[in-house]
């Protein structure tokens, strides 16, 4: 047990304001920090909790048992004698783990105080900042004598990379107010880069970007926009072929075309994902419009063209990046979990941006059906990819052991490179900051949940509201008013895109019903302390069609409750294997309480020798009415197959 208690609401005698992980000096919508919007209960509540409880343990005590927080330790005690060698831990850029376990901390320590996070996020601190060097560089795989030179392999090397974690690990210490100390030893790293990259520097970039989105938002963090500076350098100076030549090709780390005139994201997906949220902060940070409508189109082709059905991105095993158009297979999909936080990390600095309710469309599907597929149900095992198709039913990882990526059909508790739990423990620990927003006028619901909303208008209007929902289950939700607002404001709620068709209600304070089909509803008035404005939004089971140019689905439909995508998996199924599966679409799917039933058929025929010809005559062989469970959930009882496509068969025996 520990004793937890809610932040004060500023940071006393501090100039500096709370503020979430973006924080943009000029944007559409004014995103909210942790004590204007927080988690009440329910399912997001739930996750929150879990992510606090056991999820940042858990990468901490994984880190502290294998040697990665012990780098820095030894780093720091080798600083006199850098020609000792000691016994490094893990690959070169398993500094950023432990980074990003800063962050998450430095997160939750903002939303309640809790003495004892509180003690080992100092502890670990002091343990990172003791091995900076005087020239305020700080990495533990290289620069040493016995290691590589520093800025030696800026292709593979990842060096800015984990400085960039770092960094956003500092940009959370600021705004929370939690790590003094932290931040002082990210100023001095951003000085060394400034001296080594900066206008009288090198001209380099890193093989990884990383530290372009951490620039840019340390700079607004300590109101300094030097660091914008550099992170637009490194933003220019991508696609120019500063990178020398690997066998992916310089698509691999995007460096085939600059940033300003690519119409697509490509290459390693989670690259491509934080190039370019990182240079859409750059491009609003500079009042850049020719970079900022170039990040747009890319996200707009890169979701029409290549995105899961589950917001997942990402399509190659081998280099890890986005396939062609259209090249979309459910078996193979790499679907990064990073990927999916990094895809709704540049969703959600487009909707700042625009205000467009598209980008809260895709973090909810994001957030719903890839980031929160990855943790097991206890916290203590994670995806690292996330195939739409498995199928074999794989062993039981070993809880002790590190995993490769995806050995399995079942989560592993560490991975010999482990971005993915630490990137969903610093997302877990601040995702109510992606629900809701403010301008000037009123506030705006993106995601839904149960959560207050507590925040001052620049006039001082007060906005003091409630929203209570069974969401993702149920698609009810409530927003309840605490206070009077002494003028008129707008509340704003967003319409998901899955709803398309289908009739929202809206029931304003008087009463008064409306109906809606564009993507947002808005209530404007003078609101009474006690008013109560009610979306009901249909969560009904429905088919969903792919488009005919996906050919690896071509044929074969899913099912979508709400906001979640379904999954059939093997171990709800008599014949126990989802390989000759059929749906029957003629029969409606039947909405469950967390999923849907379907009807379905298995066909199969005599085997032969070779599996290509003239048609076979099947067998069909009817299995009746077949659970379907949340996407997300599958792999949570013991090792099974799983399909979210599901060919349509008829349903004659
Ligand atoms: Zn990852």
């Amino acid at each position: 047990m520990t004793t937890t208690s809610p932040r004060p609401t500023t940071l006393a005698g501090d100039r500096r304001r709370f503020a979430g992980p973006v924080d943009p000096r000029t944007s559409t919508l004014t995103p909210l920090d942790a004590t204007q919007v927080r988690l009440t209960g329910g399912f997001w509540a739930e996750k929150q909790q879990l992510n606090s409880d056991v999820v940042l343990r858990h990468c901490e005590d994984w880190m502290e048992r294998i040697g990665w927080i012990r780098n820095f330790d030894l780093a720091a005690a080798g600083r006199d004698q850098p020609d000792e060698e000691w016994p490094h831990s893990g690959i070169e850029f398993v500094d950023s783990e432990v980074y990003k376990l800063l962050e998450g901390m430095a997160w939750e320590l903002g939303r309640q105080h809790d003495p004892d996070l509180q003690r080992r996020y100092d502890d670990l601190v002091e343990r990172v900042s003791g091995a900076q060097d005087d020239d305020g560089y700080l990495h533990t795989s290289f620069g040493r004598p016995w290691q590589r030179a520093r800025w030696s392999d800026l292709e593979w090397g990842h060096e800015l990379y984990s400085m960039g974690h770092l960094l956003q690990a500092v940009v959370a210490a600021e705004r929370t107010g939690t790590g003094p100390r932290l931040v002082e030893v990210g100023r001095r790293l951003a000085e060394h880069l400034w001296r080594e990259f900066g206008p009288e520097g090198r001209v380099a970039i890193c093989g990884h970007p990383e530290i372009e989105v951490a620039l840019a938002e340390l700079g607004r963090a300590l109101d300094e926009p030097r660091w914008v500076e550099l992170a637009r350098l490194f933003v220019d100076r991508r696609g120019r072929g500063l990178l020398a030549e690997i066998e992916y090709g310089a698509e691999y780390f995007q460096d085939d075309r600059p940033v300003r005139e690519a119409d697509v994201l490509r290459g390693h997906a989670v690259r491509a994902l934080y190039l370019a949220a990182g240079a859409l902060d750059v491009a609003v940070e500079t009042r850049d419009d020719e970079l900022a409508d170039a990040v747009r189109r890319q996200w707009e082709a890169t979701v029409a063209h290549r995105t899961y059905v589950t917001g997942g991105m990402g399509s190659h095993h081998q280099d890890e990046a986005f396939g062609a158009d259209h090249e979309l297979p459910p078996d193979r999909a790499y679907s990064e979990t990073c990927a999916g936080i990094a895809s709704t990390m540049l969703s959600w600095r487009l909707l700042l941006a625009d205000g467009d309710a598209r980008y809260a469309d895709l973090i909810e599907r994001t957030l719903l059906n890839v980031v929160l597929a990855s943790p097991r149900e206890d916290g203590h095992a994670f995806f690292y990819t996330n195939t739409l198709h498995q199928r074999t039913e794989g062993t039981v990882p070993d809880e002790l052991e590190v995993n490769a990526r995806a050995l399995s059909s079942l989560r592993a508790p560490w991975f010999e490179v482990s971005c993915c739990p630490t990137n969903v423990a610093r997302t877990l620990a601040s995702v109510e900051q992606y629900f809701a927003t403010r301008t000037d006028d009123g506030v705006q619901l993106h995601q839904y949940g149960s959560y207050d909303v507590d925040v001052e208008l620049p006039d001082g209007t007060p906005v003091a509201l409630s929203v209570a929902s069974g969401y993702p289950f149920d698609g009810r939700v409530e927003v309840t008013w605490r206070e009077a607002t002494d003028r008129e404001v707008e509340l704003t709620l967003r319409v998901p895109s899955w709803t398309e068709g289908a009739a929202v209600t809206l029931i304003a304070p008087d009463g008064e019903v409306s109906r809606h089909a564009t993507s947002t509803v808005v209530v404007r008035r003078a609101f009474a302390a006690g008013d109560v404005v009610v979306l009901d939004l249909p969560t009904r089971a429905s088919w969903v069609h792919p488009d005919p140019r996906i050919d690896a689905v071509r044929g074969q439909v899913a099912v979508q409750r709400g906001p979640l995508v379904l999954a059939l998996e093997s171990v709800d199924l008599p014949s126990g294997s989802v390989a000759d599966v059929l749906v029957d679409t003629r029969v409606a799917p039947v909405t469950t309480p967390t999923g849907a039933r379907v009807a379905l058929t298995r066909s199969w025929t005599r085997p032969t020798p070779w599996p290509y010809g003239q048609p076979v005559a099947a067998t069909v062989e009817q299995l009746g009415r077949v659970d379907l469970v949340p996407y997300a959930s599958w792999g949570n009882r013991g090792p099974s197959t799983m399909r979210v496509w599901l060919p349509v068969g008829e349903g004659r025996g």
